[in-house]
């Protein structure tokens, strides 16, 4: 597996055909019943995650960074919510459209927006948040990179990641015999011990967990806390 080049391939993928066909799932154009799907699974999930927040209470002027922002659905509710957000996506169609969105939500000033792998952020952050990313990466990126996303978090860190299953893991070889260009991205499933043991590894407890199903979308939406360092 070379990292950088798997990397590179997504960013080329999320800034060219995937920008069209993810744009047009996040946005409201017409679809094919699949595709409706998934977006229906991943508003789904985003208000899943918006009703965890409502019972979280967070400092005045707090920060959040959105890795792998996308279209900046998820940037904009933090921002609604008074957060001061950071938008990072590797693609920069993607960071574009999210600055684009910001502006004509009139959430310009509460939303920075960046070009950037999310394993080149640097900072911390009372929350951070990784949704539908980590979904593309197998295991051996899978782990590094929610191990960086935990050390940029002293709050909540909240993602997703794609359960695996055998029901999921013989949809995925369905899917797999479908002719490569209508065939969505490769989709890595995770065990759950490896989600659960990198977090434990990184001083992170988990909170809620969901998993939300839709027709071709299926995920599990995790919550995992700081834990306070306690000196003895
Ligand atoms: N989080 C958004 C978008 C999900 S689509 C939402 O839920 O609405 C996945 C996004 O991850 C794409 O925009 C893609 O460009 C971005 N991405 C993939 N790998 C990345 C990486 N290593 N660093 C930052 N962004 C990445």
């Amino acid at each position: 597996m070379d990292i950088a080049q798997h990397k590179a391939r997504l960013r080329q993928y999320f800034d060219g055909v995937g920008f069209e066909r993810w744009s047009a799932i996040y946005g409201q154009a017409e679809l094919s019943p699949i595709r409706r799907s998934i977006r229906v699974g991943h508003a789904a999930m985003l208000a899943h995650a918006e009703r965890w927040l409502e019972a979280t209470s967070f400092p005045p002027g707090a920060t959040a960074l959105d890795a792998g922002c996308g279209t900046g659905l998820w940037s904009l509710a933090l921002a609604r919510r008074g957060l001061s957000v950071t938008a990072a996506d590797i693609a920069p169609q993607m960071v574009d459209a999210t600055r684009a969105a910001a502006a004509q939500a009139g959430l310009a000033e509460q939303i920075s927006c960046h070009v950037s792998d999310l394993e080149e952020l640097r900072g911390s952050y009372d929350l951070v948040a990784c949704f539908d990313v980590l979904i593309h990466y197998p295991e051996a990126l899978f782990a590094p990179m929610l191990r960086h996303l935990a050390g940029l978090c002293t709050g909540t860190l909240l993602f997703t990641y794609a359960p695996s299953t055998p029901l999921l893991a013989a949809l995925h070889r369905v899917g797999g015999m479908f002719p490569k260009s209508q065939r969505r991205t490769d989709i890595q499933m995770m065990p759950e011990a490896l989600v659960r043991a990198t977090l434990a590894d990184c001083g992170m407890r988990v909170g809620r967990t969901q998993r939300v199903s839709n027709g071709f979308y299926h995920v599990t939406l995790v919550e995992a806390i700081r834990e306070p360092v306690v000196h003895r």
